[in-house]
């Protein structure tokens, strides 16, 4: 470790099981001046049960974040060393930090970040779905007109998706879900990774749900959900350009209507009319 020097450490956490825990993430937690926890009893009870005498401890939360950022700044920029931890994974991931993080390299504080564990990449290394492109989508959100909307924007997304949810939103989520992707989508649900009741299923959302009802599995545990990408031939520029022009045509002459849409997408204007048709006979 670098003394005498500015550091912020940004420290992955277990997911659930305790082996999990890197030798550098160990060493970090021991040589550090300070560190920031997202909650004290959380990380206090990590510690101990890896033996590390306690330091000087500060909470950074999602409610805490913007006041305590000055602070914990004019600590570090006293040459002190500090290591950022969540209550599991990796911080920032849908953890607090990011706000810390962007002020250190605004003032031009060294920010190391320690490899660990993530829920996310966990579940997605073991899906079966495609690795190559994928989009992290964190929760969705808990008021069902935004989720929908979110999901939406969601639809012809080609990358495999990536989103947390709790247990007892998952199947509202998932109806959701087979409600906006019409074509009945496959979806891996992870539960409990690392930990005794670890269980990996992917099904086509709708025997998904059938299948979480069954075994209750909404009741408790924590779920990453790992969904395919779109796969369809449709192209999107084109349902766009299609859904627009709907749109459009309630509202003007159908003339123009097809003028607009076919500057803005470089469509002809036969194709789209075609196809308009074809979609509403
Ligand atoms: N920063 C964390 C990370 O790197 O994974 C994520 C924090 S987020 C507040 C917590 C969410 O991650 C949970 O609600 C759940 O969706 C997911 N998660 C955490 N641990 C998990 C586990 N063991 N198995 C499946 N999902 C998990």
């Amino acid at each position: 470790m670098d003394n005498g020097k500015s550091i912020l450490y940004i420290v992955p956490t277990p997911i659930g099981n305790l082996l999990d825990i890197t030798n550098r993430a160990i060493y970090i937690l021991k040589s550090v001046d300070f560190i920031v926890a997202e909650n004290i009893k959380h990380t206090c009870f990590l510690l101990d049960r890896l033996y590390i005498k306690k330091r000087h401890l500060y909470v950074l939360n999602q409610y805490n974040e913007y006041k305590k950022i000055n602070y914990l700044i004019s600590i570090l920029k006293q040459d002190k060393t500090m290591a950022l931890v969540s209550n599991a994974g990796t911080p920032l991931i849908s953890d607090p930090g990011y706000k810390l993080v962007y002020e250190c390299k605004k003032l031009g504080i060294n920010v190391t970040p320690l490899p660990g564990p993530c829920a996310a990449i966990t579940a997605l290394s073991a899906s079966g779905l495609p690795t190559n492109r994928f989009c992290y989508e964190g929760f969705l959100s808990s008021k069902r007109d935004k989720r929908i909307k979110q999901l939406k924007s969601l639809l012809y997304e080609r990358r495999t998706i990536l989103v947390y949810e709790s247990n007892h939103r998952l199947v509202e989520l998932l109806e959701d879900i087979a409600q906006v992707f019409y074509d009945n989508r496959y979806i891996v649900l992870a539960k409990e990774l690392t930990k005794i009741w670890e269980n990996i299923y992917g099904a086509p959302v709708n025997e998904l749900i059938n299948y979480i009802k069954k075994n209750n599995l909404n009741i408790k545990g924590e779920i990453t959900l790992i969904i395919q990408g779109y796969s369809g031939s449709e192209n999107i520029n084109y349902i766009k350009a299609l859904e627009i022009f709907i749109k459009l045509k309630k509202l003007l002459p159908l003339n123009v209507s097809l003028s607009i849409v076919k500057s803005i997408f470089k469509i002809k204007r036969n194709i789209l009319y075609k196809n308009f048709l074809n979609k509403n006979k």
